[in-house]
């Protein structure tokens, strides 16, 4: 049985991280998809919310845990008894930060590997932050997420 994690903000989770997922399927037994517990960053969603909006969006997957961390990845992947991090890449301007924290893991955990997953090119293009910015303008974004994020996403600011 190989497990890896594949940790985030997930704030929220989109189709681009869902494609990530699946393919880190494929590749091993389980997948604990981990949202980084981190204040600093001022998510939109608590982490409960992000936790239920990956279960729901993954109900159909097979091998696949939610979790949630803080400190460090390398520990939280130890916890887990995980071979390898998962961390996505959508272009050169995502390399440089996680190539450095790649090496890093690496030497704080020798034994663990990093993999990289390049989503469907359709994805490339989408990141949370934006989704939260578009949908803050009542913008519609049922196209980038699934639609129970779409939902959220919009009592969240329809409340506001
Ligand atoms: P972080 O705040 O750690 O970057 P994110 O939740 O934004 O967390 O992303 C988690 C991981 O998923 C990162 O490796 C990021 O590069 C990757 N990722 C985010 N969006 C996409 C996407 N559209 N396609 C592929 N990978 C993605």
């Amino acid at each position: 049985m190989t497990t890896a994690i594949y940790p985030g903000s997930f704030d929220p989770v989109t189709n681009g991280h869902l494609d990530v997922i699946s393919r880190a399927l494929s590749l091993f037994d389980k997948v604990v998809v981990t949202v980084a517990d981190n204040p600093a960053k001022q998510p939109l969603f608590t982490i409960e919310e992000r936790q239920e909006m990956i279960r729901q969006s993954t109900a159909d997957m097979q091998g696949v845990v939610v979790a949630s961390f803080t400190g460090l990845v390398v520990d939280h992947a130890r916890q887990h008894n995980a071979v390898a991090i998962i961390r996505g890449l959508r272009a050169i301007s995502d390399f440089e930060f996680e190539f450095q924290m790649a090496l890093m893991n690496r030497h704080m955990a020798a034994d663990i590997n990093t993999v990289f997953l390049m989503p469907h090119e359709r994805y490339t293009h989408l990141n949370s932050s934006i989704i939260r910015e578009i949908a803050s303008f009542g913008q519609d974004v049922s196209a980038y997420v699934p639609e129970v994020v779409a939902q959220r996403l919009k009592s969240k600011f329809d409340r506001d």
